[in-house]
């Protein structure tokens, strides 16, 4: 019952709004075009976008669940002064139509997963390097529709990063062909890498769902610790932002090892070891080759 945020306790945010402080990821201001993005990966697009001509803020900061999120005060006045909105969609931020109708902001909200083709109800449609391409082309045609005059700098900004998109995505199948097709197999906290799965060949197992929402059941854990056994999987990764006590519990039950830290929801603030989109998933791919090789 997290999602939905009671009518009452949004008037309470915007008339609060007027006293809270600034925000940690917001950049000058001046006659920047004002872009607030619902979680740290969006973030990071608007911002290599967007470069000098945007001041991007995020609701969601780094290392923060964006499943789970209630909104504060200084969201509501962000949300307010923004002049363009960048959220995921696909259900990943079920307390965001509440908090956009509640600060009674006229500024356009872009959908930036529209046009992925979605896995169910899974929403880290992200983890698909070419749906990042998809997401980054949405930020980019917002951002133009925002504010024409830098149409010319938004075109080069996405055109450069969408080359880096394409040799990441080179490398990362380049490094899966290195991990023996038997063993590329393992389990995680919460299931946010099926689109990972399906672009790269690797079976992600989670206890927990597509959301963070629902804590594992007695029965969940049975049947990771089934598939451990059954299928052989050679290691567990811890997610960022997600509670590791489980990942630890099925360790010590299997023998199986921890392969380390990936990171699903949220990047790491600067200088952690994702502190970009692209950085993450280099992260990521390192640490699934060096627990499956
Ligand atoms: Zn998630």
């Amino acid at each position: 019952m997290r999602r939905g945020l009671p009518a009452l306790v949004v008037a309470a945010v915007v008339a609060l709004a007027a006293n809270s402080s600034a925000p940690a990821q917001t950049a000058g201001t001046g006659d920047k075009l004002n872009v607030v993005a619902s979680f740290s990966i969006l973030h990071d697009w608007a911002t290599i976008v967007g470069g000098d001509r945007v001041a991007v803020s995020a609701l969601v900061g780094p290392a923060a669940d964006a499943h789970v999120y209630v909104p504060t005060p200084r969201d509501a006045k962000f949300v307010g002064a923004a002049r363009l909105i960048v959220v995921n969609g696909l259900g990943f931020e079920g307390w965001m139509d509440r908090l956009v109708q509640a600060s009674a902001t006229r500024a356009p909200v872009i959908v930036a997963s529209a046009g992925v083709v979605p896995a169910g109800i899974d929403p880290h449609a992200w983890q698909s390097v070419r749906n990042a391409e998809i997401y980054v082309s949405n930020i980019r045609d917002g951002l133009m529709r925002a504010d024409p005059q830098g149409r010319v700098t938004y075109e080069a900004n996405a055109a450069a990063y969408m080359q880096e998109l394409a040799r990441l995505d080179a490398d990362i199948r380049r490094a899966v062909d290195t991990i023996p097709p038997a063993r590329r197999k393992v389990i995680t906290t919460h299931d946010a890498f099926g689109y990972f799965a399906a672009d790269y060949g690797i079976t992600f197992i989670a206890a927990q769902g597509v959301s963070t929402e629902t804590e594992a059941s007695a029965r969940d854990i049975a049947r990771i610790i089934r598939a451990i056994r059954e299928q052989n999987i050679p290691a567990l990764f811890f997610e960022n932002a997600v509670d590791p006590r489980l990942v630890r519990r099925i360790a010590a039950e299997t023998g199986v090892r921890i392969g380390g830290t990936l990171f699903s929801d949220a990047l790491t603030a600067p200088p952690g070891p994702a502190a970009t989109y692209v950085d993450m998933m280099r992260h990521n791919i390192r640490e699934i080759v060096d627990a499956l090789k």
